[in-house]
This record gives structure tokens, sequence and C-alpha cells, in this order.
């Protein structure tokens, strides 16, 4: 049977990243070596790194003044090097979720965090309107999209302080004005590649600004200065990354990936409100087009087990909603088909007709 992954992530890639990541594992660039015994400072492996991160400049617009870093330690780890890196006395986090939570507990170990509005009194299944940037913040963070909640901030805010967001679940879902951040980052392992490296687009002059000693592992100008290559990067999720980033540029770029991520979105929730077993979570104008989460309508909570039985069943894996959230969840990055949004519908479908 075919299998439909909507795992949150680590999650969906294209098939054939995967066939050719693993082709370069067992040789690669004919070399008769593996890409996981090769030296990074091979020769044939820098021109993977350049193009991977020539490929994020152009599929991304990224404006002249940014650097593209490869690096290892996850989101995680970045949401304690941005405060060390940025923060000098106050900095303006927006609160959507436990990955934003997450990012101003590390931040409060460097200074003051202003929490500029939080969507927590609803379990986070809103966006928070109206809020003000306080302008003598050193940055306000966001997290663009709330892998966990299922809702996601689709429209580039502008702000008056240097802006960093978190886009780890949507990155290269749809055109960014990259032009309007002073960073974006976010783990690979969601919409770019496979788990084990993370992804930083930073403005090279809002770099320095710090008074503090920054250990030279986390200071983002070590990793500037060095190309990603300061120490040993980590090979083979760059080289999948790679994969991918061409993958998307033949499929029409973040543009196309944008229209696909609508035709997905519109097929699984025109589901969800046609259904009469199931209700979304998040509010209709704060919906996330990447993570779609659901749940049964109290009448019909009885059903939790038995739907997740019937979708297993029917070949989808994945749908089991967060702990927080409860329910279920459909994450629909770039690599998941038009076909799988559709089985799953029919799933969901069939599912009512049985109740
Ligand atoms: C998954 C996720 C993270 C955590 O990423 P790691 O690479 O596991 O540290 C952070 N933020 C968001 C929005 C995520 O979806």
């Amino acid at each position: 049977m075919k299998k439909y992954n909507f795992n949150a992530g680590p999650s969906i890639l294209p098939r054939e990243v995967i066939e050719q990541t693993a082709a370069a594992c067992l040789d690669f660039d004919n070399s008769g070596l593996s890409l996981m015994e090769i030296s990074h400072r091979a020769k044939n492996f820098q021109p993977v790194v350049d193009e991977a991160e020539a490929l994020m400049k152009e599929l991304l617009d990224i404006p002249e003044g940014y650097k593209v870093l490869f690096l290892g330690g996850g989101a995680s780890l970045e949401f304690c090097m941005i405060p060390f890196n940025f923060l000098e006395k106050k900095a303006a986090y927006l609160n959507t979720g436990v990955w934003a939570t997450k990012a101003m507990k590390e931040a409060k170990l460097f200074g003051e965090v202003v929490e500029v509005a939080s969507s927590k009194d609803k379990n986070f299944t809103y966006i928070p309107k109206d809020f003000v940037i306080p302008t003598d913040a050193d940055y306000f963070h966001i997290t663009s999209n709330n892998t966990i909640y299922g809702t996601e901030i689709r429209k580039d805010i502008d702000s008056p302080i240097p802006l960093i967001a978190d886009m780890s679940s949507d990155i290269l879902s749809r055109p960014v004005d990259v032009s309007k951040y002073a960073m974006i980052y976010g783990g690979a392992q969601k919409n770019l590649s496979m788990a084990g490296v993370t992804f930083v687009i930073v403005k090279e002059d809002a770099l320095g600004k710090v008074s503090r000693q920054i250990p030279t592992m986390l200071d983002y100008r070590t990793h500037v200065k060095k190309g990603s290559m300061f120490n040993t990067p980590p090979v083979v999720p760059i080289y999948s990354a790679l994969m991918n980033l061409r993958y998307i540029k033949a499929h029409g770029g973040v543009e196309a990936m944008d229209k696909l991520a609508q035709e997905r979105a519109k097929i699984v929730y025109g589901e969800i409100d046609r259904n009469k077993l199931f209700v979304g979570t998040a509010e209709e104008d704060a919906r996330s087009l990447m993570n779609i989460t659901f749940v049964l309508k109290p009448e019909y909570q009885e059903l939790q087990d038995e739907f997740m039985a019937f979708a297993t069943s029917k070949g989808m894996v994945g749908v089991k909603g967060h702990r927080d959230v409860g329910g279920f969840r459909a994450s629909c990055y770039n690599a998941m088909s038009i076909e799988g949004c559709e089985a799953l519908a029919a799933c969901m479908k069939e599912f009512e007709a049985q109740h």
C-alpha cells in the first residue's frame, strides 16, 4: 500500500532527493568513496556548499549583504546564539507557541526580554494582531510557522528594529522579502533537508553590535568568515539540502511551492470544514499551510483512536496531533503531493460515512 508521510519533522522529502543522497553515500562524485568518508575540505565538496548557498540566495531572492550559513546544533542552538550575538540590553519576542517560548527562555539569560504579545490565552490558536514593537529593543523575534499549533505568519512583518525569524517549518514554502529581516534561521529537517543541519540567513552588518565576548563557535562572524567551514559541517545533510534546492528550482521555485501549498491546504482544510466529525483548531486567518491541525468535534471525541487506526490502515503516516493540541496534524511540506492530500480527504470522508 502506498504510504503518505504527514510527519511534522523530520518529515517528507522528495523521493529523488533521498535517492540521490543515498547514491552519494555509496559513491560520491564518481570518486569511489562515500560522501560519509570524504573530507569536508575535499576539492569536490566545496562546490556542494557553494552551490547550496547560491541556490538559497537565488530561490529566496536574498539581497546583497546577507550570508547563508549551514551549521550544526539545530534551531534550538540558535535560540541561544541569537541573544549571544544580538542582545545588548533588551529583546522583544512574539509568543506564538512552544518554540517561541523556548527561544525566549534562552534570551532571558542574556538580558531583558519583552513579550510583545502572546496567544497563550487560547492555547496558541491565533496570531496576535495590533501589537507594538518596542523601538528601544535590540531585535524583534518571531516564529513564522508554529509547527505544533498549525498557525502561520504568512506576511512579512514591517519592524522598526532588526527582525529575526525562526522559519524552521515554512522556509522555501513561499516567497519571503528577506530584506525585512536581520536574520532567518531554522532546523533543516522540516522543509529543506534531513536532520543534522541548521540554515542561517544573516545580514552581515547586523552582527558585531554587542559588547560581550562570544565563544568562537557561537559567534556568527566565525562562520561568516569561514564560509560554514570553521569546523566539520554536517556533510551529508548539506548534500541532501543541495539536492532538495535543485529539486525546488527545477519545479518552479518558491512561487510554485507556494501555489502547491495553497492547493494542498484547500483540499485538507476544505474537507475539515465540510466534514461533520472534524473541526480545525487554528483560527481561520491564522491557518498554517504547512501544518494542518484538527480535532474531532466534542460529540465525536470517542472516535479518536478509531480514526487514527483507520487513517493508518489507509496509508496515512504521522497524522497524530502534538500532545499539546491533541487530535490530528497533517503536515504538508513541499514534498507532499496533491494526491496525498486527496487521499487524506477521501479517508476522512469515508470515515464520516461510517459514523
Ligand atoms: C522543529 C522546530 C524547532 C526545533 O528545531 P531543532 O532543529 O530540533 O532544534 C524550532 N522551531 C520550530 C518552529 C520548529 O518547527
